[in-house]
């Protein structure tokens, strides 16, 4: 929490403004939207020379007022003092902008509080680290993007961490045969979904899976965990906390900074349920750094305004893909099957189908080769939720080291081309495959 809430003020600033200005969070009994307060939440300008931005602090240490207030910092740090700390004492722990921007991204979920990483790879280490002990076993939903699938299964698994996995797609049924497979093996340290899955778009169920957890846990006190990745849908198009999970991981490399330009993670839940993850940064020290927090503070200024385009353009330009006589299929979550357990799943869990979406081409790896490499506007990279149009080749590319068993399982074929739909013009990108795949 930004110290600029608290009505006293923090006891590092000079004593003439130690009363920054309260933020306005609502208006005549109206909550204001997060579109709306990404522009100055958390920040007071009477703290910075009269900035309208904030600066971005780059400095590794901050001077106390005095012996005493250092010790109370010090005690928020090692948890003997509740609530949120008082000031900041070393850049490892906290900083100005990353409060700003922990304050703001937690508006956007509703949720108390928010931490920010260095990237999503080590948000999600660090709260794993915090949360799982060595003989606990993880159950999580299949796939995952790869880097996490490596930690889980080799990185973890070297201090005796064991895992149990369910497809994405799961029913109750099959949650509940994970849960008792994993009871068989040891104690549960977390639940750890991704919804959609990379590169399938396959949905979890995550109130099926929290309620199975609540099942096989009847003891709040002794309850896992349930912990998703929400990189692809949200933070505007899926609420994964409203649903019965306890925290949601971020790459914010994606949608939320969303230029292609800074590497970054984020977790957030309640205070509660953080003190761990927090305590966990605050040793290991994979905190983001001001530099990337600031352009992080600007990216979320256009957040909604930015997935609501590529949204728009991906609904569009996927229309236009799937009568395509050289397209065989599209897996889009605009295009569910109304009768399916997907479709059930997205009405409860979703309010829009995102901007990444798999194209299966008539033909093979070579016909996907020729389309891509026909590309002109479309840029040919791997990543997602910029504001350019990017395809990539999952099976030559992210996924070329999963077995080809596994492969097929997971949909993964030679002629699957992988899309991020960006800001650019809708009918632009159209006539870019229209003329990529007339070259197929
Ligand atoms: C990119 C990505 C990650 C990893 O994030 P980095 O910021 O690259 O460390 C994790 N999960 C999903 C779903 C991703 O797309």
């Amino acid at each position: 929490m930004t110290r600029s809430h608290d009505p006293n003020g923090p006891a590092t600033i000079p004593t003439a403004r130690r009363r920054p200005k309260a933020d306005v969070l609502e208006l005549g009994g109206r909550k204001l939207k997060p579109a709306t307060l990404m522009m100055g939440h958390g920040f007071d300008p009477a703290l910075s020379e009269g900035a309208l931005k904030p600066p971005i602090f780059l400095t590794s240490t901050f001077v106390f007022e005095s012996a005493a207030a250092g010790k109370r910092f010090f005690e928020h740090i090692t948890g003997k003092r509740e609530g949120p700390a008082e000031g900041l004492v070393y850049s490892r722990f906290n900083g100005p902008d990353q409060e700003i921007l922990e304050d703001r991204l937690s508006l956007w979920e509703e949720v108390e509080d928010a931490l920010t990483f260095s990237s999503g790879m080590s948000a999600i280490a660090t709260t794993l680290l915090a949360l799982v002990q060595p003989g606990d076993v993880i159950i999580h939903s299949s796939p995952l993007y790869a880097a996490t699938e490596t930690l889980i299964g080799r990185i973890l698994g070297r201090f005796g961490v064991q895992w149990v996995d369910f497809p994405a797609g799961a029913s109750r049924q099959e949650i509940d045969a994970a849960f008792e497979r994993a009871k068989a093996l040891g104690r549960i340290g977390c639940v750890y979904l991704e919804s959609p899955a990379n590169p399938t778009n396959q949905l979890v169920d995550i109130a099926a899976v929290a309620d199975a957890r609540d099942a096989f846990h009847p003891d709040p006190a002794s309850r896992p965990p349930v912990i998703i990745d929400n990189t692809f849908l949200g933070p505007l198009w899926q609420k994964p906390l409203k649903h019965g999970a306890d925290l949601v991981v971020y790459s914010l490399t994606k949608y939320a900074g969303g230029h292609s330009d800074l590497v970054a993670g984020g977790v957030l839940g309640s205070r509660a349920m953080l003190a761990p993850v927090r305590s966990m940064r605050n040793t290991i020290g994979t905190i983001t750094d001001p530099h990337t927090a600031w352009m992080l503070l600007r990216s979320l200024e256009t957040l909604e305004l930015r997935m609501t385009r590529a949204g728009e353009s991906a609904a569009k330009v996927c229309t236009w893909l799937k009568d395509h006589p050289g397209v065989e299929r599209i897996g889009y979550l605009g295009f569910l099957d109304p009768e399916s357990r997907q479709a059930d799943i997205y009405r409860r869990h979703c309010t829009g189908a995102g901007s990444t979406f798999s194209l299966y081409l008539k033909g093979g790896e070579a016909e996907a080769f020729r389309f891509l490499d026909s590309l002109k506007i479309v840029k040919l990279a791997v990543s997602l939720g910029g504001t350019e149009t990017l395809a990539s080749h999952p099976a030559a590319m992210t996924h070329l080291s999963v077995p080809d068993e596994r492969k097929r399982q997971l949909d993964i074929s030679d002629n699957l081309v992988r899309i991020s739909i960006g800001v650019e013009d809708a009918d632009d990108l159209i006539a870019d495959f229209d003329q990529a795949l007339a070259a197929v």
